[in-house]
């Protein structure tokens, strides 16, 4: 539980009651990422008022049926203008499931996807990120039109852009100061460098305004620069006019996906299209989730894979 921000407990807690259109999901393995790192460190404007559940990239069985599933960590209002026009993962009025980083969920029954068979649960966690690499990707002009694609950053959100990239038969150019993070980029098919020049499209992965201004500028004339990356809330980003002006580069948003993008993130997760574990560490409890955050990524890219068991006593 977060009891504030930089204030993690592992505690004892009631088990959570299902309401009308949910069901209790026993996590089986929940994934970190960065946005986890800044709830813990800052708090989030998603989050539930404190004491809050959080953890948002997260597998495990249904205790009605025993099925395996995908917990996903939103369902769209459906009614708001973005629903309506058919983006939900814009939705003004979704509501967040936060909660992985426990032994129990109740989860809408809405938020579920069955986990193909097969597909270990710390693998069908990391749909969730990999559904927006997915939904990146869609935002993007079509391979026919835009066969070279450059990847800038190499953490987890960059390193599954490559791989639906190269799934989908791009030439893929990733490009990141870690040495190991552009061998994970080999390791997935693609092609590395330390920057990007004169591609079709470029997806930035990094979140910083320096790395959206690198991104455009990495566009060929009439190229598409998708910004995957969020920035520190109301940060401003430069860029340059030059290119969106006269070699009509697009500037892109991306962010989050929608139902189908998860169920297919599942798929190409369940048929090798991903490499998971290479993004994976050993399994650790809830009680090392803390050191976890705090340990900072400056290696190769991982996700901590967190297997929830019982570790307080009454
Ligand atoms: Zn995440
Ligand atoms: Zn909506």
């Amino acid at each position: 539980m977060l009891h504030g921000p930089g204030d993690l407990r592992v505690e004892d807690v009631p088990d959570p009651e299902p309401a009308a259109g949910e069901v209790l999901v026993r996590i089986e393995a929940a994934t970190t990422c960065g946005t986890d790192v800044k709830m813990w460190r800052r708090g989030h404007p998603i989050l539930d008022a404190y004491p809050a559940r959080f953890g948002h990239e997260m597998a495990g069985v249904r205790e009605d049926t025993g099925r395996r599933v995908l917990v996903g960590d939103s369902v769209a209002c459906g009614s708001c203008r973005a629903c309506a026009a058919g983006r939900p993962q814009i939705c003004r009025d979704a509501r967040w499931v936060l909660g992985g980083f426990a032994e129990w969920i109740a989860a809408p029954e809405a938020a579920l996807h069955p986990v193909p068979d097969g597909l270990d649960a710390a693998g069908a966690a990391m749909a969730e990120p990999l559904a927006a690499a997915v939904h990146a990707v869609r935002r993007a002009p079509a391979r026919p039109i835009a066969p070279d694609a450059g990847v800038l950053g190499g953490g987890p959100m960059g390193l599954m852009l490559a791989a639906v990239l190269v799934a989908e038969g791009r030439t893929v150019t990733l490009a990141d100061r870690h040495a190991e993070r552009r061998a994970q980029a080999e390791a997935l098919g693609a092609m590395s460098a330390e920057r990007l020049a004169d591609h079709d499209v470029v997806f930035e992965a990094v979140g910083r305004p320096e790395a959206w201004r690198a991104a455009v500028q990495a566009c060929a004339p009439g190229g598409c620069a998708v910004m995957v990356g969020g920035c520190a809330s109301g940060s401003d980003a430069a860029l340059p006019t030059r290119p969106l002006h006269y070699d009509e580069v697009d500037v892109r948003g991306a962010f989050h996906h929608d139902p189908e993008e998860v169920d297919a993130a599942l798929d190409l997760l369940a048929s090798g299209g991903l490499d998971w574990r290479m993004l994976a560490t050993e399994p650790i409890g809830l009680e090392e989730l803390e050191a976890a955050l705090a340990a900072g990524n400056d290696g190769p890219a991982r996700k901590w894979v967190v297997v929830p068991r019982a570790t307080v006593s009454p």
